[in-house]
């Protein structure tokens, strides 16, 4: 007997994804440095035993999409749910996306836009970033006006570059789309403006964000969309029936209530984040300016992946974004602890 082949386009798709080595200092996925509030770890606790688990959770997640419609002010049939906002973008490619349509991304961005319209059949129409990562909108305009995406890609503030889309910008990318402008905010508490202000049931516009970064709770594979909400409807078509358990659900719920406590770490990490960057500044390695929660870095005397093996052999694991589009050289590393950090740059120093 043998066994089947998969799809021959998939084996074309490797390597995406961050290796996972057992090191002590890791700042390679961007997650929180803190975990969660104390009080809402035992408030979860507490709602895991009324659970009624020999029933099928509400299939609309009725309370968690209230209480975000609050969060945004909007109303609940603008929000939908998934497990991670990576789940979010895959069924916007499995209802806009899919054979015989594509999506446009603008390099370099993050890896899973089109790594998730391919495993969606939908063709990946690649747009270029300027010099300096901004987005040139004459290059937008002829890419719109060449191959009519369905779907538009925007990341604001930008993995792995650091910078976010202003205002005039989104404004002008939606104006000319012919598809759904999608603006991935997973990083979004950490820029001054958020696209989550553009979002009508008229514009073609959808937002999203994620509980795994800011928020503390990347465990938890919770992330949402806001935007109009026909295309809510759109998206509820391709959700697996009951895709999101009643746990995530009620644990959405209660981490809604300790937003304050969200704006605290968000402050402590942009605090972290200049110092980090001055102490990268004074290695001499360049560094971009980031609105985010990580840095975009490159090392002027030695290549990016002595430098990264040089770094995980002392016990600290950043990403290598040297192989991807415009970014030779380049590596990216998460905000720590303050201690996490300091590690960092000795083992840095020492390496360079
Ligand atoms: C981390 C990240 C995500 C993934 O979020 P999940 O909610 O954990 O799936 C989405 N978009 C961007 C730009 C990210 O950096």
């Amino acid at each position: 007997m043998t066994l089947p082949s998969s799809r021959p386009d998939l084996s074309l798709r490797e390597g995406y994804h961050s290796p996972q080595v057992d090191v002590a200092v890791r700042l390679n996925t961007n997650e929180s440095p803190f975990p969660p509030p104390e009080a809402w770890v035992q408030a979860l606790a507490a709602e895991a035993t009324r659970i009624r688990y020999n029933r099928y959770p509400d299939r609309s997640a009725t309370r968690l999409r209230e209480a975000l419609a609050e969060l945004h002010r909007v109303r609940p049939e603008q929000v939908f749910c998934a497990n991670g906002s990576n789940e979010v973008l895959q069924s916007i490619c499995l209802a806009y996306g899919g054979p015989g349509r594509s999506a446009a991304v603008f390099e370099p961005t993050y890896a899973l836009h089109s790594h998730i319209a391919h495993l969606t059949s939908t063709a990946v129409v690649e747009g270029r970033r300027r010099e300096d990562f901004e987005l040139d909108l004459a290059d937008v305009a002829e890419l719109n006006a060449a191959s009519r995406p369905d779907i538009t890609f925007l990341c604001s503030p930008n993995n792995p570059t650091g910078n976010s889309v202003d205002p005039t910008t989104a404004g002008a990318v939606l104006e000319g789309a012919a598809g759904l402008v999608v603006v991935d905010e997973a990083y979004g508490q950490f820029a001054d403006w958020s696209a989550i202000s553009l979002v009508d049931d008229d514009v073609p516009l959808v937002v999203t964000r994620t509980f795994s970064k800011t928020w503390s709770m990347a465990a938890l594979r919770l992330g949402y969309l806001v935007g109009p909400a026909p295309v809510v409807a759109a998206l509820e078509r391709v959700a697996l029936p009951y895709h999101l358990d009643a746990l995530k659900q009620a644990a959405g719920c209660l981490a809604v209530r300790y937003n304050d406590e969200m704006q605290e770490r968000v402050a402590a990490v942009v605090a972290e984040r200049r110092r980090l960057s001055s102490a990268l500044e004074s290695l001499g390695v360049t560094v971009w300016p980031s609105s985010a929660n990580f840095i975009l870095f490159r090392p002027e005397t030695r290549k990016a992946g002595e430098v990264w093996q040089g770094l995980v052999d002392a016990g600290v694991l950043v990403r290598d974004t040297s192989s991807w589009p415009g970014l030779s050289g380049c590596l990216r590393v998460t905000i720590g602890t303050r201690v996490e950090d300091d590690l960092f740059t000795a083992a840095l120093e020492e390496v360079l």
